[in-house]
């Protein structure tokens, strides 16, 4: 096992790897940038060490200054986290070539699904059910036309190198198509300087269902079942929760050995999420991340393990501490993203924040970097907290989560906590019936 390992994040996901690490008897690095110096993560790791100046790409993405903070400290093994460099094959490569374990897949598995071309069709070949959708990238409108009519509208233009909702564009029919093809290049472009693109169809009123699955790296894997995460805004998360209201435990157990078998296939080791669309009773694969997701703390509440611990075991080339057998759901969790953000618009707001008080009690997780005092600095992204909640069955989860918002106290900047407060009063929400475009409609009625 690891003596030290540094944590290549900040916020709340730094304190998640550190308090992890402490369990383990294993020393923490935090880094940071200098808006940071006073950031929750600096305080409660073991050493720190500031990686350059506010912005982070001269900071958090510095792969160099990161490698000089390991050899300077003595850290074996670095956490990516979230975000940041915790899907970037290059970094993951020039970590190995340094002798330091990145605590994540090998690159050449994170490199095959950051392109997500490359990614359905090693999903297709491992047996997984993909989204119709043209084979590989399309190079232009006039062969867009003919897949467009092939696949039937509406379609979904996205990016091979997309990520975190940009770079997608709807047509409803063949007017629409033009515009929209045109478009997602240019966005696509832009955002991640490729401008290859390739076309699905659309679904209509599908749900987010993602399967967490494990890999020891020796050809064992399990899945942990799913999160529906299909209250989106502007295709980001903002709820999730597990299990899914909707999958019953034949179609748990069906999907999940696809995508355990799959991920064993290719020896994948650490955590992965392989996201679908669930639409009429059929799964439809749309990407694969091969790193920690923000939300894996539902999954950590209803199976009763820790995930981040498991990652840092698999990594130091010990086995799973678990069998798929022994993996059995207890009870319902609920996540929410605490923003600092103003509703209606939710426009960043940081700012400092006077008071902090964390709700408690029976069933209730806040992970959060926050502290009264503590200046969010504008240079990062909004979340500033997940309050996460478990109950025996989900009208337990929901009454706990109510009962959790009230207490919570962040004072100062505004929050997302009032959206969650209205969301609760909503029947469609109380029983489970959503889907990924009910949160923007919902929002649509009510501003
Ligand atoms: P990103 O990597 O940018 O998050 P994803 O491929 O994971 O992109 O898609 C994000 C979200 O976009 C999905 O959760 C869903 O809401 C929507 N989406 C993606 N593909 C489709 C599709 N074929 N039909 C309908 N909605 C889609």
């Amino acid at each position: 096992m690891f003596d030290k390992v540094l944590i290549a994040n900040r916020g709340e996901i730094a304190l998640r790897v550190i308090r992890a690490c402490r369990e383990m008897g294993i020393k923490s690095v935090a880094v940071h940038s200098t808006a940071d110096a006073d950031a929750m993560h600096v305080r409660m790791a073991d050493e720190s060490v500031c990686i350059g100046p506010a912005p982070s790409s001269q900071s958090y993405l510095n792969k160099a200054a990161i490698i000089s903070a390991c050899e300077i400290t003595g850290a074996q093994a670095v956490h990516p986290g979230y975000g940041f460099l915790s899907e970037n094959a290059s970094f993951a490569q020039a970590l190995e070539d340094h002798g330091i374990t990145f605590i994540g897949p090998n690159a050449e598995h994170i490199r095959i699904m950051g392109d997500k071309i490359t990614a359905k069709e090693t999903a297709k070949a491992l047996g997984i059910p993909v989204v119709p959708g043209s084979d590989g990238g399309v190079p232009d409108y006039e062969t867009a036309q003919v897949v467009a009519a092939e696949i039937g509208y509406p379609v979904i233009i996205k990016a091979t190198a997309g990520g975190g909702g940009r770079g997608m564009k709807v047509a409803k029919d063949a007017k629409e198509l033009e515009i929209a093809f045109r478009t997602a290049r240019s966005e696509a472009k832009a955002a991640f300087g490729n401008d290859e693109v390739y076309i699905e169809k659309y679904l209509q009123k599908p749900r987010h269902i993602e399967i967490q699955v494990f890999g020891d790296g020796k050809g064992k894997a399990v899945h942990l079942g799913e999160r529906d995460c299909s209250l989106q805004r502007r295709h980001q998360k903002v709820f999730e929760e597990a299990p899914g209201p909707a999958i019953t435990p034949k179609m748990r157990s069906e999907i999940g050995t696809i995508c355990a078998e799959a991920v064993a296939k290719i020896n994948y080791i650490g955590a992965g999420t392989i996201e679908f669309l669930y639409e009429d009773g059929k799964f439809y694969f749309i990407e694969m991340n091969t790193r920690l997701q923000v939300e894996h703390p539902v999954t950590e509440y209803i199976f009763g393990v820790d995930l981040v611990r498991e990652q840092i075991r698999v990594a130091s080339g010990m086995d799973l501490s678990f069998t798929q057998d022994e993996l059995e759901i207890n009870g319902h969790a609920i996540e929410v993203r605490i923003n600092a953000e103003k509703l209606p618009s939710f426009s960043p707001c940081p700012g400092k924040v006077r008071v902090f008080h964390a709700p408690g009690g029976l069933g209730v997780r806040m992970d959060s970097a926050l502290y009264g005092g503590y200046s969010i600095p504008p240079y990062y992204d909004s979340l500033i907290g997940k309050l996460i909640v478990h109950g025996r069955d989900r009208p337990e989860a929901l009454s706990r989560l109510k009962r959790a918002l009230g207490e919570l106290i962040v004072d100062g900047v505004d929050t997302t906590v009032p959206l969650f407060n209205a969301l609760l009063e909503e029947p469609d929400i109380l029983s489970g019936d959503y889907n990924i475009h009910w949160l923007e409609k919902w929002l649509a009625r009510q501003f």
